[in-house]
Order: structure tokens, then sequence, then C-alpha cells
């Protein structure tokens, strides 16, 4: 089974899809990658979720990524003592320590770290930014604020400050048991949600040890304007425009998008777009025209994923909006216009043996107009090397780790292959011949590019490549 595009797509589970069935239907449309929000996922159902995926994945044999995003520090109010209250432009409005009941005059907020962080003139956006306020005067124990748009504000809602830098970590005590109850269960990638700064993606790996890859979401001005340390330290970056309309104007959105996107694929580590990508699927079979133009461009920037969030995890059409996405990434990648403005975004290999060989691999591939590039990976690196030059022809990763093939599922162009790793270098030549004319990526007669580092399973010490014909015995058992 090969898909017919290079992009992925990250579709979340929720009620709409959570049964064994379901997550079938999904992968068979098009998903990659199954996203659990721990925002909305006890620990039993996650657990169950990851059975049934990788029971999925056992049966099409073909590894599934996992990626499980933690909650993070979201803030928010305390109740209110009629259920809500009206608050009215203009008016005054306090947040305080005192932890009874709201009104329309004040509220509790159960975050002390705010009032010492929020500043005169800061704003706070309340309820995803449909109230807004800007504090005038700020002590330990309150916030007095200026209604600047005014609107009905009910129980817990949700809490922005997008000026300021509040002084704790981004994993609450929930995300380290989240993150713990994941890890054991095995998933391959966690998302970290509100980061501000680099610090808070060395916290979470200190935790992860390698036991799963780490992805930073965007979605907080203070976390943009450290989009290069972060990533830095981050195995992936996700942009959560979701949050991130909420905490900057909504028309700094494609900019930051664009930004991410150029750097993450500079990097060589993966990024994905978020939020809202066919929104009105969540109620509709089919999209809106603006909708696809938005899921195109971000595949003709060159993200390696784009994500399905209530479309797939609560709409009535999850199956169709994982087939739309499919069907509009494989357009764009026939488009006649999608290799130049790929190629127009590619970054100049780094000074390494990995990068030069990757490098000359796609030249040469491009050139020859060969059929695949076969990469023989042990943890993924030469894999994701190889993908950060977008070449023209597929990339069929063999990896013997099982974990690396689920990790690669998140990363542009890679078809990765589980298998035992070769014995010699001319073992190494006729198996990736032979995986490849399996799996439908070359034909007998035609040649692929093995890269590889050799002597074998030596991490990082990617120094080989050899072009290969693919015989006419290549149908034979590998
Ligand atoms: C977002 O804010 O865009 C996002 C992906 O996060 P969440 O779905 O957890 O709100």
């Amino acid at each position: 089974m090969r898909r017919l595009r290079r992009s992925k797509i990250v579709a979340t589970l929720g009620p709409a899809s959570s049964s064994r069935e379901m997550i079938g239907k999904l992968f068979a449309a098009g998903a990659d990658v199954f996203r659990i929000n721990m925002s909305h996922t006890s620990h039993d159902k996650m657990r169950e979720l990851v059975a049934a995926i990788r029971s999925v994945e056992e049966d099409t044999g073909r590894p599934i990524g996992i990626l499980v995003d933690l909650q993070g520090p979201k803030l928010r109010l305390g109740p209110f003592a009629d259920g809500s209250a009206m608050l009215e432009k203009g008016t005054t409005f306090t947040l305080d320590a005192d932890n009874t009941p709201g009104d329309i005059h004040r509220a509790y907020l159960p975050h002390p770290e705010i009032f010492l962080a929020v500043e005169p003139g800061h704003s706070l956006l309340l309820d995803d930014g449909k109230v807004r306020l800007t504090a005038i005067e700020v002590d330990r124990t309150k916030i007095v604020t200026r209604v600047e748009v005014g609107g009905k504000l009910s129980d817990r809602k949700g809490v922005s400050v997008p000026d300021s830098t509040i002084p704790f970590s981004a994993l609450a005590e929930k995300d380290r048991s989240d993150l713990e109850a994941a890890l054991d269960a095995g998933i391959d990638w966690v998302a970290l949600s509100f980061i501000q700064r680099p610090e808070d993606i060395a916290e979470a790996k200190k935790i992860t040890r390698g036991r799963a890859a780490v992805m930073a979401k965007i979605e907080k001005p203070q976390a943009v304007t450290r989009l290069s340390e972060i990533l830095d330290i981050a195995d992936s970056l996700m942009v959560a425009r979701g949050d991130l309309g909420v905490e900057m104007p909504l028309e700094k959105v494609p900019g930051v998008q664009k930004q991410m996107t150029r750097l993450s694929r500079r990097a060589g580590k993966p990024v994905v777009v978020a939020t809202q990508m066919l929104e009105s699927m969540i109620n509709s079979p089919v999209p809106t025209r603006a909708e696809v133009s938005d899921v195109a461009t971000a595949i003709f920037e060159g993200a390696d994923a784009v994500m399905l969030s209530a479309e797939s995890a609560a709409g009535q059409y999850p199956v169709e909006a994982v087939a739309t996405m499919n069907r509009i990434a494989e357009e764009v990648e026939n488009d006649p216009l999608y290799r130049t403005i790929i190629q127009g975004q590619r970054g100049e290999p780094e000074a390494t043996g990995a990068d030069a060989i990757a490098d000359a691999a796609r030249q040469i591939a491009e050139t020859l107009e060969l059929s695949a590039i076969i990469c023989w990976t042990s943890s993924g690196a030469t894999g994701m090397r190889v993908a950060r030059e977008r070449p023209k022809p597929p990339i069929v990763a063999i990896s013997p780790n099982l974990a690396t093939g689920r990790k690669l599922s998140l990363i542009w162009g890679v078809h990765c292959i589980v298998a035992e790793d070769a014995h010699d270098q001319d073992d190494m030549v006729a198996r990736a011949s032979r995986l490849a004319f399996r799996d439908g990526f070359a034909k007998a007669g035609q040649r692929v590019i093995v890269v590889a580092g050799v002597p074998l399973g030596t991490p990082g010490a990617t120094n080989m490549l050899r072009i290969a014909f693919v015989g006419a015995d290549s149908g034979e058992d590998t």
C-alpha cells in the first residue's frame, strides 16, 4: 500500500472517530498520523485508542504515527454566581484572588502567577478573544481592567495574556501525568501546548528521554519571537493557528505560518499546519473554496503535514474530511507549478556527510530520472535529511525499528518499510530494490538510488550511494 502524495495527513480522534472500524476507515481515506487530544481524553480512553490504532497498523502492515497532544497550562476563570455575566464595553471589571463566584464587576482568577506578570496596559483576552480587557491597575491579588470589547462570560472560560510572559512551566501537573501515561502506552510524538521558551521543550525532553519525539505547538507570541531557539531543541513544530489567532492579530497568522514552514524546512524538522483547515466540513460534506485554498497553500509551501481537528474528531463527515485533504494534496503535488515552488525554498545542505549524501542522492536521482531514493535508516535521521531535500522521486526509508517507521509517518515524502537489517552492502542494495518493487515504487528494469551508512547500524554514518537496477526477479520474497 502506498500513498500517491508526499505531504502527510494528521487526523484528530474524538467522539466521531474513536472506534477501531472508523480509525481503519480514516487510515484508508489517507490519515497517516492520529492525534489524541489530552484536553478531552482520559488515560483509559487514550490507551483504548492506541490499541485500536495499533490493531489497524497490524492489519495494514504500514507503520502509523500516534501524536499525543498535552493540554498545557491553559488559564481559566472561576465560576459566576448566575453561571454567567454580561460585560459592558467601557465598564471596569476586576480579576482577583477571591475564590467566591463572580458577577458583572469581578471574577475569580485561580492563577496567582498572572498577578505578578501582567502590567498596566497589557491585554487580557477571555473566551477565545471574544471579550477583551486592558489592565489599568495591578497588585499581588487583583487586576483592575477596562472592558474594551464586551460580551457574555460564563464559568471557567479560557484567559489569554498575550503581552505577558507567565513564569510557569509548560507542563502542568495534569500534563506530567498524561505524558507518563502516553509514554507507557508507546506513543510516537508528543505535542506541548502554550510553550513560551526553549526551556519548556528541554523540560519535556528530560522526561521523554527519546521515548517519543517532541513537537512544539506555537500558539503564543512569546514563542514566535524565539522560534529558532525553540526549533533547535524541539523535534518538530506545529502552527497551532487556533490559539495563535487569539493571542495575536489574526492577520499576522499567515505570515507566521510561512515563517515557521520555511524555518522548519531549513532545519530539516517536520512542520504541521493545524486548525480550521476544513472547518465547514464539521457540518457539511463539502468544504468552502477558501478552505481548499488554505490546505493547498500549506501543501505548496512544502509543509510536512496538514491537520484535522474537530473535522475528524467531532464532525459529521470525518472520512470525507480526510479524503478531501488527500485529494487536495494529490492535486496540488501534480500541479505544474508545484516543483518550482517547492524547489524555490530548498535550503543548502549543511556541512555534514549526511547532508552531502542526501543532496547528491537527490541530484543524481533527478538527473537520471531514477524511480526512487531508498535509504536504510535506523534512527530515521538519514530519511529526514533526504526528505529535507524535497526530491522529485519518492523516498523509501527502510528501518529495522518499528518506532522509527512510526515516527517517519509524519515526514514529508517518506514511505517507511520496517524490515530486518541487511547482512552486507550487496544484500542492502538487493533488498532495497526488491522492497521498492514490492511496494510499487519501481518496476523491473528501472533504476533506484540506495543511500546508507556503512558499516550498517552506525547512527549518523551516512556515507554510501549506489545506483541499482531493479531486477526481473524482484518480486521474490524479501
Ligand atoms: C490550536 O490552537 O490551533 C491547536 C491545535 O490546539 P488545540 O486544538 O489544543 O486548541
